[in-house]
């Protein structure tokens, strides 16, 4: 390379970083102003126990539907959430109104069924979390026995941090996920350690999980060791019997994918889940 092919490289790549760092400031800006605003949602996706088929939980995920740019992803906008600090706010936006919906609905007589929150590293790292959580399941009424929370490995880091703040957390008697499981920094040691109570295997591997023998392999790996471990496990993911089959065969505990659901608004989640579930009371 020459000094003029550089020059011509750097006209051709500057101003793409900058529209990129301008974008993201932009929907930094709108985000500041997307709570007040109501645009956000949550989405519920069930989880499926494989023994009884029955559903035993839903994931509440959240969605950004953006004025101007319609619905945006969370894979787009929690990471700039995430950066900005702005994720400490949604996060508890998401808690309140994941645990809410969940009380209205056992409160409305359906059959109580666990609510799985995302919780981001920030939001695992405020020291106040287990007081934060704690206020606002009593203030709505609902028993921590039906709020699980779902946390990455990459959050598991600091070893002494994470072990005192799950046992806060734990107290509660909330439950307490490992999400994407096996696709984080890995080590057996917290595995043994951590007061968890479920893994969820990242559906990675759930993807090609027939046609792929290092990914069963990993799958059945994770599996067991749940097992053995006195874990729950739940694979994620799931969009066809093949996989389901497979999961059934190594005694995966629950699933959760497009096979049965993907994730929808509350009213029709009510509607195509939990009327199902209703506890018949004879009059
Ligand atoms: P996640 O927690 O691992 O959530 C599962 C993701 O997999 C969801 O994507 C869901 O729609 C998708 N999914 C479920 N079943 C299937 C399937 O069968 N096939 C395929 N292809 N995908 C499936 P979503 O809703 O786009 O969320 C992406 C990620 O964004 C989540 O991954 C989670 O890490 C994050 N996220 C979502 N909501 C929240 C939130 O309220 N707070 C935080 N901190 N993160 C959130
Ligand atoms: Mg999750
Ligand atoms: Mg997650
Ligand atoms: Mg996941």
């Amino acid at each position: 390379h020459n000094a003029k092919d550089q020059g011509v490289e750097i006209r051709r790549y500057v101003p793409a970083m900058q529209m990129k760092a301008k974008e993201r400031l932009k929907l930094e800006n709108d985000m500041r102003r997307a709570l007040e605003r109501n645009e956000f949602y949550l989405v519920y996706q069930p989880q499926v126990h494989l023994d009884t088929e029955e559903i035993v939980g839903m994931e509440a995920l959240l969605r950004w539907d953006h004025p101007k740019r319609g619905l945006i992803s969370p894979s787009e906008f929690i990471p700039i959430a995430e950066e900005s600090g702005l994720i400490v706010s949604i996060g508890e936006w998401v808690l309140k109104t994941a645990c809410l919906q969940n009380k209205m609905w056992q409160n409305a007589g359906y059959q109580p069924i666990c609510v799985s929150i995302n919780l981001s590293m920030r939001q695992f790292l405020q020291p106040n979390l287990a007081g934060k959580i704690g206020a606002i399941l009593s203030d709505i009424g609902l028993e921590a026995c039906y709020v699980d929370l779902e946390i990455t490995e990459s959050m598991t880091l600091d070893k002494e941090t994470t072990f005192d703040q799950l046992k806060r957390l734990k107290e509660l008697g909330v439950f307490i996920s490992i999400d994407d499981f096996g696709t984080g920094y890995s080590s057996l040691h917290y595995l043994k350690n951590m007061p968890i109570d479920r893994l969820k295997i990242d559906r990675s591997f759930v993807q090609e999980v027939m046609e792929d023998s290092n990914d069963a392999a990993i799958v059945s790996t994770i599996t067991s060791m749940a097992h053995h471990l006195k874990l729950k496990v739940t694979a994620e993911g799931v969009e066809n019997k093949d996989q389901l089959q497979f999961l059934r065969q190594q005694r995966c505990h629950d699933a959760q994918g497009f096979l049965f659901s993907k994730p929808i608004r509350a009213l029709e989640f009510e509607k195509s889940f939990l009327k199902m579930l209703r506890v018949e009371i004879p009059s």
